[in-house]
């Protein structure tokens, strides 16, 4: 076969792992499958690159090939424009990546974006988090949630998403690309960045805003809305400063609790939301690799595996949620007097643990049952549990742990073994901290995991709780068209604690998209 000029064929290859990085096995595997001659002089690159884990683990790469160099492609990263002083402002509540992605996207419309952030910039933050794991003193402005680039900073980073109907991802991951990610990003089947990695994107998207003209504030907490005649104008801080514009855009994630609070003093419409919650269950890395890969130990040119598994037990979904393979697990409370704990990794995945969340959807019938009732029922049953889980213990921010097999046995562990959670953990009936019928489902769970995952129900595997900020159990709504809440005019609630996204992929993209509706809205 000859390649024609112009014409670009794509093929997929099977490399086994110590072969990835072997050009000469690539190329010759690809002439073989396209019936190039030896002599056949072409161009390839790597447009995918996935692991098929299901026999003995090999890497898929799916290639574009050519006779003619690629050329180079225009960047799909949002490009922010210098704006100047006769620009609209938009205010925009909440440096996460929802808030972080608007800001950008606003430049790019010519609209200049003002972030307000609780929390401080990554350099500073880091301290909160130092005092957080050594001292457990928990800064209620500055933690795993709240700070510069907000609870995407320090996580594993995992940067894919099941919506695709938000829109283009790949901008997305370019823009990341643009402000420091690893290119790996943008073929990669399941993509992470680190948090080793993340902060200086971070703060390198910061600096985009600040040089196009927009505006970044820390340790600015927006304690209320400026309301005139129907119009949000502009919005106060816990400092005592005002600011005014042109519109509003909310993105203070699913943690800010006093935000929903806020909403709801100045009655705009809440609703209460489905949610899920349970603990972190944690493995030794090398068992989750002779699991998944069948290898013990895993080759250096494997990457730690991962897993997702799900099930319905009646009729309630239970799932593993932000697994964190080779991870850490991390204090997330967000105020002092409650635990919290979540997953986050280095960019080369290499701790000796894997972790996730084990949780439970809960929805509100059967908290309406229980007598949870009213808008805030969700929230305050979410807060109660926290705090329960705090009083456990002995002031600090060591977790409740407990061997999954003496959870399921009904049974104080005797011992726990090591854990990667810097605070400690000590032994304490999880079985009875959780709530009956999210015990019940874990426990049945946890046998179907183990049956589709062979290995998975071990003594050596140990839960830590509480996994709680999944995601918000409150939708703070938006009109399709508009993009506004229905009982404030200029004000576009975004991103996850608005109820519209659940990771850091889709609440950048819902700031774009908020973003150019807060365009049409100061054009019309
Ligand atoms: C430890 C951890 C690990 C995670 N790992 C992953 C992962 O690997 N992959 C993934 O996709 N997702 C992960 N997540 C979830 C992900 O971080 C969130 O889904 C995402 O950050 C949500 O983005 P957001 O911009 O909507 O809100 P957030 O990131 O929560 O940002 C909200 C921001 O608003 C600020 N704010 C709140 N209230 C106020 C106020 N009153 N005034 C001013 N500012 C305020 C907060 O300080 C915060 O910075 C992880 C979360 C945590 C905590």
């Amino acid at each position: 076969m000859r390649l024609q000029a112009g014409s670009i064929k794509e093929v997929e290859l099977r490399l086994s792992p110590s072969d990835l990085d072997n050009t000469e096995l690539i190329l010759f595997k690809i002439r073989k499958k396209l019936k190039l001659g030896d002599s056949a002089d072409f161009h390839f690159e790597i447009t995918r690159k996935s692991i098929d884990a299901r026999k003995s683990p090999v890497y898929v790469l799916r290639c574009r090939v050519s006779k003619d160099p690629f050329a180079e492609e225009r960047s799909r990263a949002i490009q922010p424009q210098v704006i100047n002083e006769k620009s609209k402002t938009c205010l925009i509540v909440g440096a996460g990546p929802a808030g972080y992605f608007a800001a950008l996207e606003l430049l790019a419309q010519g609209i200049k974006p003002v972030v307000l952030e609780r929390g401080k910039d990554v350099r500073r933050r880091r301290r909160d988090l130092r005092a957080i794991q050594q001292e457990g003193t928990v800064n209620p402005h500055s933690n795993y949630c709240y700070g510069e680039g907000g609870a995407g900073t320090y996580s594993d980073g995992k940067l894919y998403t099941r919506s695709q109907k938000r829109g283009r991802i790949i901008d997305i991951l370019e823009t990341l690309v643009e402000h420091g990610a690893p290119t790996d990003i943008l073929i990669d089947a399941h993509p992470h960045i680190g948090s080793n990695k993340l902060p200086n994107i971070v703060s390198a998207i910061r600096e985009s805003i600040e040089k196009n003209g927009g505006e970044v504030l820390f340790d600015h907490c927006v304690t209320d809305f400026i309301i005139k005649e129907g119009d949000i104008i502009g919005l106060e801080t816990e400092e005592g400063k005002s600011f005014h514009a042109d519109g509003v855009i909310l993105a203070t994630g699913h943690s800010a609790r006093d935000i929903f609070k806020l909403c709801d003093k100045h009655d705009l419409l809440l609703e209460k939301k489905d949610f899920a919650l349970g603990v972190r269950i944690e493995h030794p890395q090398a068992l989750i690799d002779k699991i998944q890969y069948g290898m013990k130990p895993r080759p250096e040119s494997l990457p730690a595996s991962s897993y997702g598994l799900a099930c319905q037990i009646e009729e309630k979904g239970v799932f593993s949620f932000c697994m964190c393979p080779g991870g850490l697990i991390v204090p997330a409370a967000t105020s002092p007097g409650e635990i919290v704990v979540n997953g986050m990794s280095l960019s080369r995945r290499d701790s000796p643990y894997s972790n996730s969340g084990f949780v439970t959807a809960i929805n509100q019938d059967e908290m309406e049952e229980r007598g949870y009732k009213g808008l805030f029922a969700h929230l305050d049953f979410q807060a109660k549990l926290e705090q329960e889980f705090y009083k456990a213990g002995d002031g600090s921010q060591a977790a409740p742990a407990q061997r999954v097999t003496d959870f399921n046995k009904g049974k104080l562990s005797d011992n726990l073994g090591d854990s990667s959670y810097i605070p400690g953990i000590y032994a304490a009936p999880l079985h009875e901290l959780l709530p009956d019928f999210i015990v019940d489902r874990m426990r049945k769970a946890l046998r179907i995991f183990d049956q589709k995952m062979k290995g998975y129900y071990t003594e050596e595997a140990q839960m830590i709780g509480l996994e709680s900020r999944t995601s918000s159990p409150i939708r703070i709504p938006r009109e399709k068209e508009t993009g506004m809440h229905r009982d404030l005019k200029g004000f576009f609630p975004c991103g996850e604690g608005a109820g519209y996204a659940g990771g850091i992929l889709s609440a950048a993209m819902d700031g774009r998209n908020v973003a150019r509706k807060v365009k049409e809205y100061l054009d019309a």
